[in-house]
Formats: C-alpha cells, structure tokens, sequence
C-alpha cells in the first residue's frame, strides 16, 4: 500500500483521514472544485498543544496546490 506521507510536515506516517462534511464544504468554497472527495488531512501533532498539521492533500497527490493549503481549525 502507498504511504501517505505529508509534504508540509515531513511526516512518514499515514496519520491522515478524509473530510468531513463541513470541511469538504470549505474547502470547495476555497478552491472552486466541485468533488472534493479525494482530499485528506493531515493529523500530525505539530507541537506539545495537540495542534495539528491539518495539511491537504489528495490520496494520489502530495502536492495538490501550487501552495500548501491548511484546513482551518475547528471553531
Ligand atoms: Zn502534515
């Protein structure tokens, strides 16, 4: 099975999970698409808080955007 690794954190492990429904509906907001289906979160803890990397990226593709794009944190 391919890994996913994550381009922004460097992370090797496959801690990532698929959208849920209201972060599918940013992130079709945010980029225009209208399937978003593929897209994947990062959950690497980024420090001792709990925060996590939250880094987008397809199943196939690291590199999605021209610019990484983070989804926003949970309000
Ligand atoms: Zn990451």
């Amino acid at each position: 099975m391919r890994k996913r690794s994550c381009f922004t954190c460097k992370s090797l492990e496959e801690e990532h999970r698929f959208l849920e429904t209201q972060e599918a509906a940013w992130l079709k907001k945010e980029t225009g698409e209208r399937n978003v289906d593929g897209f994947m979160v990062c959950m690497a803890p980024l420090n001792d808080e709990g925060k996590q990397c939250r880094n987008l990226r397809t199943y196939f593709t690291e590199k999605p955007f021209r610019e990484p794009l983070r989804l926003p944190e949970p309000s």
